[in-house]
């Protein structure tokens, strides 16, 4: 009995405990995540991307994807606005609300990766640099009281309104020089403030999709593109020389295109959801070499790079897996029958653990509230599936979470009807 006491106080006292996780690290981890807009993961692979290949060669090529989980509740338009706030807010559309590019009613209640941030760490600096003024005002929803006021420290953005500097031609070469423009910004910016987190957004590959499809153009902008690329690269690197930060890149794009033409996209082919993702690190987990991983995995992964702790009730609705660090658990279903609730999850953890297994069946978190959850049970972790009796719990809604040691995942029960009617 002493033993093991004593055993368990040396434990303690290895552990790192809170204070520790407060701490900052004793080099800065700061976080860059470009997306370039439309690019299939073929296209990208048949591209002369020298710079690309350096960072993939220095880091992970991962292949991913986007549009939520076919045909299941988590669905989502392949279309950009829907495509950003998937990475924004680390949910699909069923949760973050936005279904197009119009950005009609985002919920703010599934706080973005630089709110998350600024409200763990109110000191820290956030950037944006886009070729989209909508990015910074409405997804992220910069000065709103509903997306938390939050100010960014550095932007460069809104050049497309300026018809006068980047007069709108019928190639859609203006796109291409405001995403220079943009780069060149955001270089500057990063190489003599440094910001925690940054968001490069660059939409000429988009552009060029959309008006001449699988086609020479298009591969040009992917060379136009790796330049840019370049550029912020050199950046970090020379950062990271200079100063004692260590640095991630994320680099991703936010749909396919059409296998027929490559023009279109905004459904569910295969060619459209499939994506790719670029981490310029190699120290990837067992989930990130499960792939495809999803675009929704990138904010738990920069949480985990700048160590920022997320709230548990925002851990509770986050769809997607760390792709560094430890990892506990994935793909997370439930099924119902009349009587009972069928449970599955992919255990990932090397070591013998146990699963929480919680649910509430309000969904109060989506107007701001707090969710009151049960716990289901305890179990261990390799079973990989349980069952539960309906009779203890009856409701025709549940969100279920399953918490491992090192991650949390959740899968709803949704009434029957279409996706936008939850409760
Ligand atoms: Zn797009």
């Amino acid at each position: 009995m002493k033993l093991s006491l004593l055993a368990l106080t040396l434990l303690s006292l290895l552990a790192p405990g809170p204070s520790a996780a407060k701490r900052p690290p004793t080099r800065a981890r700061k976080v860059v995540f470009i997306i370039a807009d439309g690019i299939p993961a073929d296209v990208l692979a048949k591209a002369n991307t020298p710079t690309i290949k350096k960072v993939i060669g220095a880091g992970t090529y991962l292949p991913a994807h986007v549009g939520g989980d076919l045909g299941t509740y988590t669905q989502t338009p392949t279309i950009s606005a829907p495509g950003y706030m998937d990475l924004l807010t680390g949910t699909w559309g069923y949760k973050h609300n936005v279904w197009d590019n119009d950005v009609k009613a985002p919920n703010y209640a599934y706080y973005n990766i630089f709110r998350l941030l600024k409200a763990a760490r109110p000191t820290s600096k956030i950037g944006i640099f886009s070729t989209w003024l909508d990015n910074r005002t409405k997804l992220v929803g910069e000065g709103r009281p509903a997306a938390g006021n939050l100010k960014f420290d550095y932007h460069a953005d809104g050049y497309e309104l300026d018809t006068v500097a980047f007069r709108h031609d019928k190639q859609s070469l203006y796109t291409h020089a405001i995403d220079d423009k943009v780069v060149a910004e955001a270089s500057q910016c990063l190489r003599t403030q440094a910001p925690d987190l940054s968001w490069i957004y660059l939409e000429h590959t988009d552009d060029v999709g959309h008006r001449h499809g699988d086609s020479p153009q298009q591969q040009q902008a992917l060379s136009y593109l790796d330049a840019q690329v370049g550029q912020v690269w050199a950046a970090l690197q020379d950062r990271a020389r200079h100063y004692p930060e260590d640095w991630l890149l994320v680099l991703t794009t936010d749909h396919g295109r059409d296998a027929a033409t490559g023009k279109n996209h905004g459904g569910q082919s295969a060619r459209e959801r499939a994506t790719w993702l670029v981490l310029s690190t190699k120290e990837v987990n067992t989930y990130a070499r499960r792939q495809p991983v999803a675009i929704v995995d990138i904010l738990p992964t920069i949480a985990r790079f700048i160590q920022l702790p997320l709230p548990e009730a925002t851990q509770r609705e986050l769809d997607g897996v760390p792709l560094i660090g430890p990892v506990s658990l994935a793909q997370p279903t439930v099924a119902a029958t009349s009587d009972s609730l069928r449970l599955r999850w992919t255990a990932l953890g090397t070591k013998p653990e146990k699963v929480k297994i919680w649910a509430a069946t309000t969904n109060h978190f989506k107007t701001g509230g707090a969710d009151q959850y049960q716990l289901l049970g305890t179990v261990p972790l390799a079973r990989q599936h349980l069952a539960f009796s309906r009779a203890a719990y009856p409701a025709a809604f549940y969100k279920i979470v399953l918490e491992g040691e090192h991650n949390t995942v959740n899968c709803w029960l949704m009434p029957a009807g279409p996706p936008q009617l939850i409760p």
